[in-house]
């Protein structure tokens, strides 16, 4: 492969010399030949999606390679906010990151969080395109890709778990997508090799037990690019020693808010969050456990393994689910109270998991599920200008203070909105939530096509069947209903077009250049030769729907957007953290109102504002009647669990209540108490 035009000659040359150091080795990794290229108007190679082949497992769907997507309208945007909130600066005030970070050659911190900040900080600086971003990101790459151990081991030599490197490798494959830099292959390969000959003697503990899935995606990535048969065995060796998340969900005793004491006895004395029980119910590890079935299938060929990943979202929706499409996670599973809370790092991992397993399973509810997520609960834990966040989320939140309820584990802190409340794992963390999703919006068909997975603005860049194609889309969904497609192949071509239908739109027209197609459940197939400047469009219905969860409380919800009361918010500084501050916010009225099931509900719609989720330009607003419910109360800033039944006020009568899209009200009612 020539050297991509975005990487310097030194790179180049380095990544040469690295290949002529690796000659010398027993194994030489292969190029895999499926690596068709073809220029695109970015001028650097644009690879072809690469798929499973045997022994694997065969897959419905297969990511494009990063950069393939390129964010557009209010998608665009938020990237744009991210990358001049938190993202953009961390570096530069955070010392966790900063340039001692062990993960670009300095003495401080070298465990997860070098690694976890560029999971989100690559994709976001090629997505942005972004000379500034690039440079902050090449300062790790370059230091972790030039030093690797004479072993075949990399990273901060005074740390030599596991679990980092895990992380670290999931960078590295997107980065390679990115820039083609060569000593990405050798340096997985040789590490890989190292691992598969050390595993047994130092055997995968703690957090790296309970989260191999996630290792095991490099280690499918890297095969599919040297087909070294190495590879697989050490995929097995994983399976062997890490936690098996299957065999637990299929029995699945964990129906009830995780009792602190019980971990904390266990623990006896020690740290409650590394015995076996505390990591097991441990939020991060589940939302990363829903890879693990599907993607040991891919190795296993079980469609049971496959399919697992079904079951696991049922259990936890049965008893942790929440209605902004999480489950409660502060910091074990907690129950179904809306005033449990959610971890920001639980958040962004389970929307990982699910683009991964979507890919495999290619099953379209996993996608509803992921918007869900990524419309409400992803923007909802941080501040409009993504400059603080919380640890943890409510979805009854109406006091952010200072309070030890009613968390299972955390701390005080976890409720604040600010630089690391609680804890810094999710500073660290969240910014591969918004690249990543827009990365798997689009993903390659095994049929040699095309999907949209998931709806929002952006243009696909990509080659099916060795011709180029560009397809723009332009919508503001999910504030809106519709989605329109250009397609534009190089020359006219014969490809099948899959699209996404969400389970909630029972109505949805497509049309082929004006021409009604027939609408199927799951996904919508179009196959037809397509030309340069043919049309798709799409109109989703999207009625409001009233659930019922916790005590009966009812949420609303309309197409993948979730709805809240907003509580009028105090934002009071707690203290200054450099350029951002951690923020206490109180309540400046009424939020104890119960409704009825009944209710009559009016939609009204307004611009996309240039903050898409921001609540203040509320682009979509449900009017619903409520009342009263004075019996309904916050103890420590934490508003009670919702009444089973809600007396109303008799001196109030019914009332309007404005709801808007879940994460523009950061102090919110999502739950309301059926009035009795
Ligand atoms: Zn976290």
């Amino acid at each position: 492969m020539p050297p991509p035009s975005s990487m310097s000659r030194r790179l180049f040359l380095q990544g040469m010399a690295l290949a002529g150091a690796m000659s010398a080795m027993t194994f030489r990794p292969r190029l895999a030949a499926a690596a068709s290229t073809a220029e695109t108007r970015a001028g650097r190679p644009q690879q072809a999606p690469l798929f499973p082949s045997a022994p694997l497992m065969r897959q419905p769907f297969a990511p494009l390679p990063a950069g393939s997507i390129k964010a557009s309208g209010w998608l665009l945007r938020q990237l744009q906010i991210q990358a001049k909130g938190l993202s953009g600066h961390l570096d530069e005030f955070w010392p966790i990151v900063g340039p001692d970070s062990g993960w670009s050659g300095g003495s401080g911190e070298s465990w997860e969080d070098g690694p976890y900040f560029l999971d989100g900080l690559v994709p976001l600086a090629w997505q942005l395109d972004s000379p500034e971003l690039k440079a902050k990101a090449m300062r790790f790459m370059d230091w972790t890709l030039d030093h690797p151990w004479e072993n075949g081991m990399f990273g901060p030599r005074s740390n030599d778990d596991w679990w980092p490197r895990m992380v670290m490798l999931k960078v590295l494959t997107q980065y390679h997508e990115l820039t083609g830099d060569h000593r990405v292959i050798l340096l997985m390969t040789r590490y890989f090799h190292y691992q598969l000959q050390a595993l047994p003697g130092r055997p995968l503990r703690d957090w790296g037990r309970m989260r191999w899935q996630d290792q095991l995606v490099s280690i499918l990535w890297l095969y599919q690019r040297t087909n070294d048969a190495a590879l697989l065995e050490l995929a097995r060796l994983l399976k062997r020693q890490g936690y098996d998340w299957q065999s637990m969900f299929a029995r699945f005793p964990f129906t009830q808010k995780t009792d602190a004491d019980a971990l904390r006895k266990q623990a006896g004395g020690s740290d409650a969050f590394m015995q076996d029980l505390g990591l097991q119910v441990h939020g991060v590890n589940v939302a990363q456990a829903l890879k693990a079935s599907p993607v040991w299938s891919v190795v296993s060929g079980s469609a049971a393994d496959r399919d697992a990943v079904r079951h696991q979202l049922q259990m936890l929706d049965t008893y942790h689910g929440l209605p902004n499409g999480m489950f409660s996670a502060d910091e074990h599973l907690a129950g179904r109270s809306p005033s449990q809370g959610t971890e920001l790092c639980t958040v962004v991992e389970t929307m990982y998991s699910l683009e991964v397993a979507l890919a495999i399973t290619g099953d379209a509810a996993l996608g509803d599920r992921l918007e869900r997520i990524a419309f409400n609960a992803l923007p909802g834990a941080l501040t409009d200008d993504m400059w603080a966040h919380q640890y943890n989320q409510q979805p009854n939140q109406v006091e952010c203070s200072l309070h030890r309820q009613p968390w299972t584990t955390d701390g005080p802190e976890s409720n604040l909105f600010g630089l690391e409340p609680n804890f810094r794992c999710c500073t660290a963390n969240f910014h591969q939530g918004w690249p990543k999703f827009a990365n798997s919006l689009w993903m390659a068909t095994a049929e040699q096509g095309l999907a949209a997975m998931s709806y929002a603005p952006c243009t696909v860049t990509t080659v099916v069947r060795s011709v180029p194609v560009i397809i723009e889309q332009v919508s503001d969904y999910p504030f809106r209903q519709s989605v329109s497609m250009t397609i534009r192949p190089h020359h006219a071509i014969t490809f099948p077009l899959q699209l996404r239908i969400p389970g909630w739109s029972k109505g949805t027209r497509i049309a082929v250049n004006g021409m009604p197609v027939e609408v199927t459940a799951g996904f919508t197939t179009i196959e037809r030769r397509w030309e340069a400047g043919d049309t798709v469009e799409m109109v989703f219905t999207a009625e409001v729907k009233i659930e019922s969860g916790y005590n009966g409380a009812l949420s609303f919800s309309r197409g993948s957007l979730v709805y809240a009361l907003p509580i009028n918010e105090n934002w009071v500084i707690w203290r200054k953290r450099g350029p951002t501050n951690d923020w206490q916010v109180y309540p400046g009225s009424r939020w104890n109102i119960g409704i009825k099931p009944d209710t009559s509900v009016d939609v009204s719609e307004h611009a996309v504002g240039e903050i898409p989720f921001a609540g203040a330009s509320a682009a979509v607003r449900l009017t619903v009647r409520g009342r009263y419910v004075p019996a309904w109360k916050a103890s420590e800033g934490v508003a009670e669990p919702v009444p089973a039944a809600a007396e109303p006020s008799a001196d109030e009568g019914e009332q309007s209540i404005i709801l808007v899209p879940y994460a523009g009200a950061k102090l919110r009612i999502t739950a309301f108490p059926i009035l009795g």
